[in-house]
């Protein structure tokens, strides 16, 4: 065999499954096409599972489990050389806001704080971590001078935010120390025989053989089903999402904003604010932005932050979100297929869970220890 493992598709997911299973010493091979669209690419980065009650208490425990897991890898990368610049370009903490705008939104707040208040009893964080409530007006001296009055805000002193496109920079320097082989190829076929992965084929015809396969295509995996008589139930969901800039403005110390219809503000300290963004199931495999869609942001950006009135549009991104139906990732192997793994489905919080489900299924490929009991992540809870 060639490699150890073969992991198909480069973005957050793939990139940090062949750094891990390069940190383990395995051969390994990363393949990615750059689809236009990858959904690494546009991600808002908010890594802020504790203020979250969208996803149920199977995904909060993971979530919380995976940016833990950040500090873990950002460690391993400055220990690889990854410049200390490069890395808290990528990766940062910083503040978020719930804001509630009206009456219908402060009592959806409340809602929502009696679980989140609940869950952070179980977890005891320092007093200065804890999340609150603040008035509309501390929230605007102090955390976004830019805001709406507001009904009701929620902080949370402690979250993070992840720049998608610099944290896979950051991971190729890695796969690069790591002596990981990287090639820019479409794989078109997987080779199996008596069901059992033997590598991939690529488009131009390369054949590169491997014991393990990991799949991490992100929307497009499902293309693999056929081939592997399964279902991989994921779909792409794009996502559009604008860049604006304030010059002369620091942004440094503002917080991420999140609404209640599903928009959001990531502020970055280069004088940008990132506003987005549209979620469009059933959009198929379509990466450019519409007049919808940006007419769609640009209204819930300015009703959260009307002082964004005279921002400068930078920059419009377009993803696909691997989507499914219930919120949660396709990890773990492909039944009845030996050696084929899948490591997708992330939706709309992949850059959250993205590096730690990779990290546990690379580690499940290549039969060391794993934290977590990937069960219920796996395809066949559709199959029930
Ligand atoms: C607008 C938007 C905002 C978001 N905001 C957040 C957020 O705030 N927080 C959060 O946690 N998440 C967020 N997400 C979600 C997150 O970005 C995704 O879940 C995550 O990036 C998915 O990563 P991935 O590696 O699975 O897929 P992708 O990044 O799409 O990468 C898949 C890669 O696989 C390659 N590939 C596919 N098939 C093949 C093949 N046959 N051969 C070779 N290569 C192949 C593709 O070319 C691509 O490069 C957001 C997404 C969008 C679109």
């Amino acid at each position: 065999m060639d490699y150890d493992l073969i992991v198909i598709g480069g973005g957050i997911v793939g990139a940090a499954a062949a750094y891990r299973a390069g940190q383990l010493g395995a051969r390994t091979l990363l393949c990615d096409r750059h689809d236009a669209g990858r959904a690494t690419d546009a991600g808002a980065g908010i890594l802020a599972p504790e203020s979250s009650t969208r996803d149920g208490r199977l995904w909060y425990d993971f979530a919380l489990d995976a940016v833990d897991y950040y500090a873990e890898l950002i460690e391993s990368l400055a220990a690889d050389g990854v410049p200390d610049e490069e890395l808290s370009q990528a990766y940062s903490r910083c503040s978020k806001l719930t804001v509630a705008l009206d009456d219908d939104e402060a009592a959806g707040l409340a809602d929502m704080e009696l679980e989140i208040y609940a869950r952070q009893e179980e977890r005891c964080p320092p007093a200065a971590e804890r999340i609150r409530r603040i008035s509309s007006a501390e929230a605007r001296d102090a955390y976004f001078p830019l805001l709406a009055d507001a009904s009701a805000v929620l902080l949370q002193p402690v979250a993070r935010r992840v720049d998608g496109r610099l944290m896979t920079t950051a991971l190729a320097h890695g796969l690069r120390r790591r002596g990981v082989q990287t090639v820019d190829a479409d794989v078109s076929a997987l080779l199996l025989e008596n069901n059992q992965a033997l590598g991939v084929r690529t488009a131009g015809g390369d054949e590169f053989t491997a014991s393990a396969v990991l799949i991490a295509g992100g929307a497009w995996s499902d293309a693999f089903g056929a081939q592997l008589n399964a279902r991989i139930p994921v779909a792409p969901q794009r996502g559009q999402i604008i860049h604006l800039r304030l010059p002369g403005q620091d942004s440094s110390s503002w917080s991420i904003l999140s609404g209640f219809s599903g928009h959001y503000q990531v502020p970055w300290p280069d004088s940008r604010v990132v506003v987005g963004a549209t979620r469009e199931t059933g959009s198929g495999y379509v990466p450019h932005a519409t007049v919808d869609g940006v007419q769609e942001v640009l209204r819930e950006a300015l009703r959260l932050a009307p002082g964004l009135r005279n921002a400068a549009v930078h920059e419009i991104r377009v993803g696909l979100r691997p989507y499914t139906v219930d919120h949660l990732p396709l990890l773990g192997p492909i039944p009845r297929v030996c050696g084929v793994y899948l490591a997708t489905g992330h939706g709309p919080t992949g850059l959250t869970l993205g590096p730690y489900s990779a990290k546990l299924v690379v580690e499940q490929a290549l039969d060391q220890p794993v934290a977590w009991d990937l069960t219920p992540f796996s395809t066949s809870r559709f199959a029930r």
